[in-house]
């Protein structure tokens, strides 16, 4: 292995730091703590330990956490009328609904219906349309951490390759526009691209965001590239339990890539500590407390 390993984990940790470190001095300036209001609809295990930890790690950053837990039978009405409520609550500046929603209920609809300047998921279109024609706004948390492993790693980004496998509006087109915003060659490829791995091999920043564990191999990668893999595979792990992998062949990946995020502890950790991020930039926005952009 020649690979430097990216430590998502110590730098999602630092960030964190960083999170609760601001938060004194809007409550100073303020008179209330950053408030994060995260809504989940139905029983899914998956989801409940998602909220579970956000919630966590809202209050160990020392912000509110007000978690909204409503039975799988509510109906879209029931949730509309709660989301209306949150966009007037002063206390709260960050609004998460938990996805997948039940079958019922209409996502898009309830993603419309969330004040943008409380969309700390960065899901809402006015929000996207920020995102891509450079105004200030939300941008999604994942896509975001990555973004920030690799100016970590990288610094300048200008002129380099970057190749995004996969177009979901969570992960793929989100990190496409924020590494053309930094002024990178960006292509996007999906389930249809045409010779995958030659592609692949272009690319100087290479993002695999798919869903398809380790899929991508080390003759698909340039000598010493950046490889980002944002995906979370559980498989078996051949003696009866699973593990967790990423969307990269990380040992093969690591014989070539300059630099690579392990699965689990590179991107995954990114992105409750973004969430956190961003609900702080929200609360310091919407108080009109001056918030110096390089601190966070
Ligand atoms: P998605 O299913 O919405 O999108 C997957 C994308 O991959 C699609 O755009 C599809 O075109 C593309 N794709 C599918 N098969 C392909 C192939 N054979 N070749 C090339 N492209 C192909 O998934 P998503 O929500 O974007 O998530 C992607 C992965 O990232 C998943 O493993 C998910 O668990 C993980 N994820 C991790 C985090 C995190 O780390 N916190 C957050 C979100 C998603």
């Amino acid at each position: 292995m020649s690979a430097a390993v990216i430590d998502g984990k110590a730098f999602a940790a630092g960030l964190r730091e960083k999170v609760a470190g601001l938060v004194p001095a809007f409550e100073a300036a303020a008179g209330r703590k950053p408030g994060l209001a995260v809504v989940i609809v139905g029983e899914d295990p998956a989801s409940q330990v998602y909220v579970r930890s956000k919630g966590k790690a809202t209050e160990a950053s020392g912000m509110a956490s007000f978690t909204h837990k409503l039975p799988a039978e509510t109906t879209e009405e029931a949730l509309l009328d709660l989301v209306h409520q949150l966009n007037g609550d002063a206390s709260v500046d960050g609004i998460l609904v938990q996805l997948p929603l039940p079958r019922h209920i209409d996502e898009s609809r309830v993603i419309a219906t969330i004040d943008p300047d409380k969309d700390v998921d960065g899901f809402h279109v006015v929000n996207v349309g920020r995102l891509a024609t450079g105004l200030e706004g939300f941008v999604p948390c994942t896509p975001l951490g990555c973004l920030m492993l690799l100016e970590d790693r990288l610094g300048d980004l200008s002129g380099l390759n970057a190749v995004v496998i996969g177009r979901s509006n969570i992960v793929g087109k989100p990190m496409a526009q924020l590494l053309l915003s930094k002024s990178c060659t960006v292509t996007i490829a999906h389930s249809r691209t045409k010779d995958l791995p030659a592609l692949c091999r272009t690319a100087d920043i290479l993002v695999a965001a798919v869903g398809r564990p380790e899929m991508v191999r080390g003759d698909w990668i340039k000598p010493g590239a950046t490889v980002i893999d944002v995906g979370i595979n559980r498989i078996d792990n051949g003696e009866g339990g699973t593990k967790l992998v990423g969307d990269v062949d990380f040992a093969d990946a690591a014989t070539v890539a300059g630099a690579i995020t392990p699965v689990p502890g590179g991107v995954g950790p990114m992105t409750i500590a973004v969430l956190l991020r961003n609900t702080l930039v929200s609360a310091y926005r919407r108080a009109g407390v001056p918030l110096d952009k390089g601190s966070i």
